[in-house]
C-alpha cells in the first residue's frame, strides 16, 4: 500500500509546487477565507500552508489521509459535474507516502485542535491552535531520493511554487494569501475584487493598457482583463486562463486569445491576461491529465471561436 502510494504520488506530486497546489485546493474547498503558505528551501525542506476553513473532525483525520477514502467522487456520472477542486482522494495519502507530513484541525465547534502524523497507525492526538487546518510537509522526497535528484534549484522550485500561489490568488480574489520563503515574507494580497487583485499580482506584466472583457453567448461567459502588450514584450508570461475557477494551461484557448491578438494588433506578441471561463460543467472535461491542468470541450470549435470573438471585440475598441 505504501508502494502503490509512493507510485501514485509520482503523478500527484511531482514536484514541491504540486504539493502546494494540492493544499491550497483543500483549503479552498474546506472554504477558507484566509491562507498563509510558508516554505523552506524551494519547499522540498518545509511546506507549510495554514488556513481558517472549516477543519477536519479528528475521527476523520486518519481517513483524510487514507488513499482513496476520502474521494467526493461517488460515482461516474459525478465525475461530469465537478463542483470541488480536489476529487481523486489521494493527495494527502501520497504526498505523506513521500513527506513527513503532520495534519492538524480543530473545527469551529471543537474546543481544542487535535494532530495526527502521516506515517502508518499513527493516532490523533490533542494539539492547539486557532479553527482550521494546518498541514506541515517536512523532507519532501526523503525517502525516494531518484526522484530528489531530479529537482531543480531551491530559487527555482520556489519560483514555481510562487507562481502556483499567483494562478490560485487570482481565481479567489475573496480569498487573502501570503507567501514566505526562508522565514521571509514574499508576497501579501488581502482581500479585494478582482481588478484590484490582478493589479497587486500582475501590475508588472499589465504595464501597457488594461481592459476588461466581458462576454456571454449561450452557455458560455467570460471575465476578467487582458493587456495590451508593449513592442518589447515577447514574454510568455502573465497569461491566465480559468475554467470553472480553475487554472488551465490549455493549447486551444491560448491559441484563441493570440489569434485574436494577431488579427486586431498584427505581429507575434505575447499577451498578458486574466481570463475566466464559465460553462456547464458538463460541458468540459476537466480529467484528462492528474494534474488537470489541459481540459476537454465538448464543442471545442464553439469554445475556440467564442474566446477569439471575445478577445478581437475587446482589443478592436481600442484601436477603433
Ligand atoms: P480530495 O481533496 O481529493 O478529497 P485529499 O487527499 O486532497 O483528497 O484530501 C483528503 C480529504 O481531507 C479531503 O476530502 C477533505 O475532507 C480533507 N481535507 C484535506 N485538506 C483539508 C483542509 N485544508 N481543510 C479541511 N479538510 C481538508
Ligand atoms: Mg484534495
Amino acid at each position: 500500500d505504501q508502494l502503490i502510494s509512493q507510485i501514485a504520488a509520482g503523478e500527484v506530486v511531482e514536484r514541491p509546487s504540486a504539493v502546494v497546489k494540492e493544499l491550497l485546493e483543500n483549503a479552498l474547498d474546506a472554504g477558507a477565507t484566509q491562507i498563509t503558505v510558508k516554505l523552506e528551501q524551494g519547499g522540498v525542506k518545509r511546506i507549510c500552508i495554514t488556513d481558517n476553513g472549516r477543519g477536519i473532525p479528528p475521527d476523520q483525520m486518519p481517513l483524510a489521509l487514507a488513499r482513496h477514502a476520502t474521494s467526493k467522487i461517488a460515482s461516474l456520472a459525478e465525475l461530469e459535474n465537478v463542483g470541488t477542486l480536489g476529487f481523486r482522494g489521494e493527495a494527502l495519502a501520497s504526498i505523506a507516502s513521500v513527506a513527513q507530513l503532520t495534519l492538524t484541525s480543530r473545527t469551529a465547534d471543537a474546543a481544542h485542535a487535535w494532530e495526527i502524523s502521516g506515517s502508518h497507525a499513527s493516532t490523533v492526538a490533542p494539539s492547539s491552535g486557532a479553527p482550521g487546518t494546518t498541514i506541515d510537509v517536512l523532507d519532501l522526497y526523503f525517502n525516494t531520493p531518484a526522484r530528489r535528484k531530479f529537482l531543480k534549484t531551491e530559487q527555482t522550485e520556489f519560483g514555481h511554487c510562487a507562481e502556483v500561489v499567483r494562478r490560485v490568488a487570482l481565481s479567489r480574489p475573496d480569498v487573502s494569501f501570503s507567501l514566505s520563503h526562508n522565514g521571509k515574507t514574499v508576497d501579501h494580497w488581502t482581500v479585494n475584487d478582482i481588478a484590484k487583485r490582478s493589479a497587486q499580482i500582475l501590475g508588472n506584466e499589465f504595464s501597457g493598457a488594461r481592459l476588461p472583457i466581458e462576454a456571454a453567448a449561450g452557455p458560455l461567459k467570460l471575465n476578467g482583463f487582458i493587456g495590451l502588450p508593449t513592442a518589447s514584450k515577447a514574454r510568455a508570461d502573465g497569461q491566465y486562463f480559468y475554467v470553472n475557477g480553475r487554472f488551465v494551461r490549455d493549447k486551444l484557448l491560448m491559441h484563441a486569445v493570440r489569434a485574436a491578438y494577431e488579427d486586431v494588433l498584427h505581429g507575434d506578441r505575447y499577451p498578458s491576461y486574466v481570463i475566466s471561463l464559465e460553462l456547464d460543467p458538463a460541458l468540459v472535461d476537466v480529467n484528462v491529465h492528474p494534474s488537470k491542468i489541459e481540459v476537454r470541450f465538448r464543442d471545442s470549435r464553439a469554445v475556440h471561436q467564442f474566446v477569439f470573438h471575445a478577445v478581437t471585440r475587446t482589443l478592436a475598441q481600442t484601436s477603433a
